[in-house]
């Protein structure tokens, strides 16, 4: 039924050394048929997310990060669609009846329907997200306890009575405050800490393997965002979530994640060990992003670099490599001619540049 993508050609061989791979991403193209042309959010996604880890997903607004994550978990709607590529999902199953070995099933999530039984049932048990705002995610004419329960109920085969009791251990678990009151209350009725809290909890209510949180702190105060960044590095510790934390800012990266992958324009241009992002970074977009938020702690006054230019349109094709029309070491006639391919710099370590190698990407086949 499912082909996967260890029967089909691999574009791009995991460079994440000695991890075991929960999720790869090949050649991922999603594009947006609106009336004023074709958006091309994403052209030619490759990474791996390493089970049990922190994978940071980062670039200004419109590289295609958040439309990754919902690519990803088949929640992207018309006019938007998948037009190419691969998602592997290898989740651990028990070998059998009295069996405790566990084997890897490897799902390609892209040959299953986005709205079918089989991908409804991975979202939610084994793949969750917790989204920016959560006001507008979560249902105001529900209550916070119906609907944690409903994921409850839906997955995990008990009770209303047994749903409720699991839905105030989790919210107890995430720190909230009364948990047996707020499964009563409706969202307006809670701060917006409460929301956020409410909102990691419902992601929450499966123990879901991997978690996508997409911005999950920017509507919060410092003082709550830490907390809520303590909370999701504890709870990922203890069930060993792997977690793609999806933010554009760097110093919650610093602080959360193990890896990063760097986005620009629909496609990675570099991906690595954190230390190797912050303290050796290569593609010149990295760079930029670095220095352009300020150093803590820093005894020289330092000036801070906005990256000039913008990102472009994805209804524009931009030929040769997308950064080149605002990469400060821009190589004429090779920058704006060829698009550069994947090249490994160091251990875990890619990236995309001319900079490296004379790599060039493959021509895609996507209209
Ligand atoms: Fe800059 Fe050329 Fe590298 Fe693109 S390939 S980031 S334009 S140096």
């Amino acid at each position: 039924m499912n082909q996967t993508i260890s029967s089909t050609s691999d574009k791009a061989a995991s460079i994440l050394e000695g991890e075991d791979i929960i999720l790869k991403v090949r050649d991922l193209h999603t594009y947006f048929y609106t009336d004023i042309g074709v958006a091309r959010a994403l052209n030619g996604v490759n990474f791996d997310i390493p089970r049990g880890k922190v994978m940071g997903m980062v670039g200004e607004s419109g590289c295609g990060k958040s439309v990754t994550a919902l690519s990803i978990m088949r929640m992207v709607t018309k006019p938007g669609r998948i037009v190419q590529g691969d998602i592997a999902l290898f989740r651990k199953k028990k070998g059998g009846e009295n069996d405790k070995s566990q084997i890897i099933e490897e799902i390609n999530l892209t040959k299953l329907e986005g709205m079918g039984p089989v991908m409804r049932s991975i979202r939610g048990a084994e793949m969750s997200m917790i989204f920016q705002e959560p006001m507008t995610s979560l249902n105001p004419s529900y209550t916070i306890g119906d609907q944690i329960m409903e994921a409850i109920l839906l997955h995990q085969g008990v009770d209303k009575v047994e749903a409720e009791k699991r839905a105030i251990n989790i919210l107890d678990g995430v720190g909230m405050a009364n948990p047996a009151l707020v499964v009563k209350r409706y969202p307006h009725e809670l701060s917006g800490g409460m929301r956020q809290r409410a909102m990691i909890s419902l992601a929450l209510s499966c123990t879901p393997s991997i978690l996508f949180a997409d911005e999950p702190t920017t509507a919060l105060d410092v003082t709550t965002e830490a907390q809520i960044l303590d909370l999701m590095r504890d709870l990922q510790g203890r069930i060993n979530m792997t977690i793609i934390f999806i933010t554009h800012n760097l110093g919650v990266v610093a602080q959360m994640c193990d890896y990063v992958t760097v986005m620009y324009l629909g496609r990675v241009v570099e991906q690595a060990t954190v230390d190797d992002t912050f303290y050796n970074p290569k593609h010149p977009y990295t760079s930029s992003l670095l220095r352009s938020i300020p150093h803590v702690g820093s005894r020289q006054k330092e000036r801070l670099m906005p990256i000039r230019g913008v990102v472009p349109d994805p209804y524009s094709a931009i030929k040769g490599c997308p950064f080149h029309p605002r990469c400060s070491q821009v190589m004429r006639g090779k920058c704006d001619a060829q698009v550069p391919g994947l090249t490994v710099v160091g251990k875990s370590h890619t990236v995309r540049c001319f900079l490296y190698s004379d790599t060039v990407e493959e021509a895609s086949n996507v209209r």
